[in-house]
């Protein structure tokens, strides 16, 4: 055992001010790790110990890493050990553990105070500031220790020490760890910022900007330190951007309302484009700045423009469509008016272009769409426009100063469409129709769908006309298609405040003198311009609603009539004029049905209803419906203005009408005009052929009725028997009606007498000839040799006929004849004037009427 060393109180005292004088002065400027090595060896140093180290709790206090240490030999490597069974332990949570000696023996189990050959032993807690354990310093001494050793005095006055120190130190620690991860995270967010694809901005309240990310760099080709500072004015492209508005959307923003708008900006290299940028409000570094995001819309601008294009433009022929010939139009009108230049529009449509799509397909049909288009834009001057409007309609707007400046184009679009047209194999030929109008014709010369309609007008002229023509538009035209519109109006009220009436005329059998029954003929009662007849309002309403209306207004009336004559004991069947469009009604049968079953005691053929020829042949399969459907209700049908509508004999055959109404127009001239004659006995045999009557209409004189008889048709309406009337005039004008004695001996003609008066009428019409002649009309005479007319050569044939030639009427009839010429070249040897001729053609008709009288007599 060793004897205990001894220290004295002054050695104390000496040793606490070294202790005080190393702290303020050498250790101060250490820390951490080497700040408690300083300590450690002070104390070895000092107090002649053989080690003194530092050691912390691992988390759980179960186990101490040495800190700091130092031993007889220097620094002590760091070292680990865990504290179960060695002196340590029972320092952790009390104040000192002392053994000043035998501590091996104490703790048999603790390793190291065997390996360093320890006797003694001092220990003391470290605290941290509240006051959780923190680690220990121990003293040890291979001697054992007197019980006043002044180790016990001295450590206490580091304790404190060591602890703050290494309190701050780990604080210290921790400090720059998480300075590093800011570091790092701040990097990352960074990275975020700048790989962004968008542009993104920091800016103030008045938009300038605090930071920017890369992609500004990218987008503008600035370096990011360039927009430092800088504001939106420094980015727009001149003259794009509303920047005082923009100012109002910055501050609707820092409103809390996010805004999102468009900005052109402009490149370093001056390129302008346009981006979107969205902004929101924000706090950056506590301040109240903007966030905005822009990217480049370049890319959907010109997508948008695409599809403005595709808009405004037709996708088959690339031409302007509507829409854009719409702007444009609007346009021009208004620069036109101010540079006082005219502008024509025209209205082009193809001919004969279904055709060809029917025929050769849709895809030829293209192509010469294609083609002509092509040709079409040509032909105008390169300030002109030519639109498609679809289909086979163009529409050309053409600025000019003149009509003869216009002239060229005109017809060079109409050659255009008019040129063959060679794809592969096949030359296609269309033509076009073009109506063409311009804006000094239109009454609001500013207004594109005027003039618009006003070329449609006219070129709907130029197809009736006959097609491959320009018609243009006339302002006359115009007016009538208003005072029509005005007139339909008028037409409408007319038929509410009971303004029509109908009239009738009668229809005689002029052989027997019976009435066989009346036309009804509407007449408009016209508060102001008096009784008007149908040609002065029905074609205002062709076509129309009303023309339906009318129509039925009509039937009912007629029926009416029937039912009223007949209760006054007349029984008389009335025929009402049907129109085209009223017949072409799909419920024309369904409604005559009712109205006739509405008919109390209706008796078959009690109505008769008129149909046009014209009418009946344009869609003969449907009006043959109409027409045999019309006769199961017991009505009867008869083809009005017949011979007018070309009926061929299979048409005929079809048509399951009774009668043929032969038109008046033959009636009228067939005493002197031989084609008519010649068209009326046809009609006449015709019918004969199908069973069918005839009656003729517009028989005005004796002489027609007598003609009609003797070609064997006995059914007449006319001036000449009556004229139309009001129904109550009917019954009394039936009483007192005779037919004209003349009527009542006429007969047919024998087939071989047609001849003869087939050579009257040629007298007739030669007589007129020189009568047109005379005053002007005509600018030839007939053939004035009277061998050479057409009388004077069927006289040369009869002078050889068996029969004839002996006949001493026919030596009169050829002395008349010549008298006749020779008069006639009297009169044309005369000086031509109106009184002259009025004076002298008295003998000529005397002689013409002779003639034909004794030719009469020839006949019989
Ligand atoms: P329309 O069917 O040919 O009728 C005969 C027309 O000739 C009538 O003219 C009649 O007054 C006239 N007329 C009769 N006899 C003679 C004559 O000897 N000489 C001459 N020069 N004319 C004669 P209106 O009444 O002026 O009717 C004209 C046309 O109007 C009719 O021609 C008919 O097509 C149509 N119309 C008349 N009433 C109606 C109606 O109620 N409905 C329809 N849809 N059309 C009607
Ligand atoms: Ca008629
Ligand atoms: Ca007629």
């Amino acid at each position: 055992l060793s004897t205990p060393r001894t220290t004295t109180t002054v050695d104390t005292i000496e040793l606490t001010v070294r202790a005080l004088r190393a702290l303020a002065g050498p250790f101060a400027g250490l820390s951490g790790a080497d700040f408690c090595q300083a300590i450690c060896r002070h104390i070895v140093e000092q107090l002649e110990l053989d080690c003194v180290f530092v050691g912390l709790y691992a988390s759980d206090t179960e186990e101490v890493h040495s800190y700091a240490g130092w031993d007889g030999q220097g620094a002590m490597q760091p070292f680990s050990y865990a504290l179960a069974d060695t002196p340590c332990e029972h320092v952790v949570g009390r104040e000192y553990a002392t053994y000043p000696d035998s501590v091996q023996q104490r703790f048999p189990n603790d390793l190291m105070l065997v390996e360093m050959g320890l006797e003694a032993y001092v220990g003391a807690p470290l605290f941290d500031r509240k006051g959780r354990p923190l680690g220990i310093v121990v003293a040890l001494a291979t001697q054992a220790l007197a019980t006043d050793h002044p180790v016990a005095t001295l450590l206490p006055l580091f304790v404190e020490t060591i602890s703050a120190e290494i309190q701050r130190s780990r604080a210290e620690q921790e400090l720059r760890q998480q300075e590093a991860w800011l570091r790092k995270t701040e990097a990352g967010y960074r990275a975020l910022f700048d790989s962004l694809h968008e542009t993104v901005y920091v800016q103030q309240a008045d938009g300038r900007f605090i930071t920017v990310n890369q992609g500004a760099e990218r987008m503008y080709g600035y370096p990011r330190d360039w927009f430092i500072g800088k504001g939106p004015a420094d980015l727009a492209a001149p003259g794009r951007n509303d920047l005082e508005a923009l100012q109002r959307i910055y501050s609707r923003v820092l409103d809390g309302q996010p805004q999102t708008f468009e900005f052109w900006g402009r490149r370093a290299d001056g390129s302008e484009f346009p981006k979107e940028v969205r902004a929101y409000r924000g706090i950056w570094y506590g301040d109240e700045v903007i966030f905005a995001l822009a990217i480049d819309i370049s890319d959907k601008k010109a997508h948008q423009q695409q599809l403005e294009y595709a808009a405004r433009y037709d996708i088959l022929t690339g031409l302007p469509n509507r829409v854009l010939l719409a702007e444009y139009m609007a346009q021009t009108l208004d620069g036109c008016r101010e540079a006082q230049r005219q502008l024509a529009v025209a209205y082009i449509d193809l001919d004969g272009f279904k055709a060809i799509n029917d025929h050769h397909g849709h895809e030829v049909g293209d192509h010469l769409l294609v083609a002509v288009a092509r040709r079409m834009q040509r032909a105008v001057d390169k300030d002109d426009l030519v639109a498609r409007l679809g289909g086979d309609e163009f529409v050309a707007v053409l600025a000019t100063s003149s009509a003869e400046r216009l002239d060229p184009r005109l017809d060079r679009l109409l050659q255009a469409a008019s040129a063959p047209i060679v794809l592969g194999e096949l030359t296609l030929h269309v033509s076009a129709s073009i109506g063409v109008t311009t804006c000094a014709c239109t009454h609001d010369p500013s207004d594109p769908d005027q003039l618009l309609r006003r070329a449609d007008q006219a070129m709907y002229q130029a197809k009736l006309d006959g097609k491959n023509r320009i018609h243009l538009f006339d302002d006359a035209l115009e007016q009538d298609i208003l005072l029509r519109h005005e007139n339909r109006t008028r037409l409408r009220e007319a038929l509410e405040h009971d303004e029509f009436e109908l009239h009738y005329q009668p229809k005689v059998n002029m052989h027997s003198g019976a009435v066989i029954g009346a036309e009804a003929l509407i007449r408009w009662r016209h508060p102001e311009r008096g009784l008007l007849s149908p040609a002065a309002f029905l074609p205002d309403i062709e076509g129309q609603p009303l023309d339906i209306e009318l129509g039925e207004w009509v039937i009912d009336r007629a029926l009416r009539q029937t039912r009223q004559w007949r209760e006054a004991g007349l029984e008389l069947p009335v025929s009402v004029n049907i129109s085209g469009h009223h017949l072409e009604q799909p419920d024309f049968i369904e409604r005559l049905r009712a109205r006739i079953e509405a008919e109390p005691d209706y008796q078959p053929g009690q109505l008769e209803l008129e149909i046009l020829e014209s009418t009946a042949l344009g869609e003969i399969g449907r009006t043959s419906s109409v027409i045999q459907a019309g006769r199961a209700l017991g009505v009867a049908f008869a083809l009005d203005d017949f011979g007018t509508g070309y009926s061929s004999l299979t048409y005929l055959k079809r048509l399951p009408a009774q009668v043929l109404k032969i038109d008046q127009s033959f009636v009228r001239d067939m005493l002197e005009d031989p084609d008519d004659l010649a068209i009326l006995e046809g009609v006449i045999g015709l019918a004969d052929a199908f069973r069918r009557h005839t009656i003729a209409e517009g028989v005005e004189t004796l002489e027609h009725g007598q003609l009609l008889l003797q070609l064997g048709c006995e059914q007449a309406q006319g001036y000449g028997i009556a004229r139309p009337m009001p129904a109550d005039a009917i019954p009394g004008w039936i009483a007192s009606w005779q037919p004209a004695p003349l009527w009542l001996e006429a007969r047919p003609l024998n087939h071989e007498d047609l001849p003869i008066l087939y050579a009257g009428v040629e007298h007739r019409a030669w007589i007129k000839a020189i009568e047109q002649h005379l005053s002007g009309a005509q600018s030839d005479p007939p053939p004035l040799d009277p061998h050479q007319c057409r009388f004077g050569r069927w006289l040369d044939q009869a002078r050889s006929d068996r029969r004839l030639s002996q006949s001493p009427t026919l030596r009169l009839i050829d002395a008349l004849h010549e008298q006749v010429h020779a008069e006639a070249d009297r009169l044309l040897a005369e000086p031509r004037s109106d009184r002259v001729i009025g004076e002298h053609l008295g003998p000529l008709y005397q002689l013409r009427d002779r003639l034909l009288g004794e030719l009469e007599s020839l006949r019989r």
